[in-house]
């Protein structure tokens, strides 16, 4: 998996290319597939049920986490529809970046499943090299941002002009 930094970066630049209102939404949807297989590790300092949580690794699963979505988007004050779709396009930007890594021992990401039970990987980075993945995509990023800033500007122009 890419670090955390790099998938909020992608998910940033996919949530500038659609134009997304609420851009933290989209953040979340990028980082919580990871963030809630690690909750287990909050037994280092708080102690808590000692039972299996391997679960939480099913969240991990594309569709599996569509599904956790429809559950979790009453929680936010916003349209249900569209914070489902903006957490999912943070999940998207978070499963195509791992899908870009390379693995030792098989690995990858269940992109079809419930259709199929394979992993897909393009094995392009080792995960210690996520970091150009991440200064690729902010690179992206501000130019998305210049040129929107230059449409508008150009758009402000040619109302002031005629
Ligand atoms: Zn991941």
């Amino acid at each position: 998996m890419p670090e955390w930094l790099t998938h909020v970066i992608i998910g940033l630049l996919l949530a500038e290319v659609f134009s997304v209102r609420k851009k933290s939404i989209v953040l979340l949807g990028a980082i919580l597939p990871d963030i809630l297989v690690k909750l287990t590790l909050i037994k280092l300092f708080i102690p808590i049920p000692n039972i299996d949580y391997s679960v939480l690794g099913a969240l991990h699963v594309p569709f599996v986490f569509f599904l956790f979505t429809l559950l979790i988007a009453p929680l936010f004050r916003y349209n249900y529809v569209q914070t489902v779709l903006w957490l999912n396009l943070g999940a998207v930007s978070h499963f195509l970046s791992d899908a870009l890594l390379r693995h030792v021992t098989g690995g990858g990401v269940r992109l079809l499943y419930p259709l199929s039970l394979d992993y897909y990987t393009l094995s392009l980075f080792w995960p210690e090299q996520s970091y150009l993945l991440g200064i690729l995509a902010l690179v992206l990023y501000g130019m998305i941002i210049i040129l929107k800033k230059y449409k508008y500007q150009s758009k402000a122009f040619t109302r002031v002009g005629s």
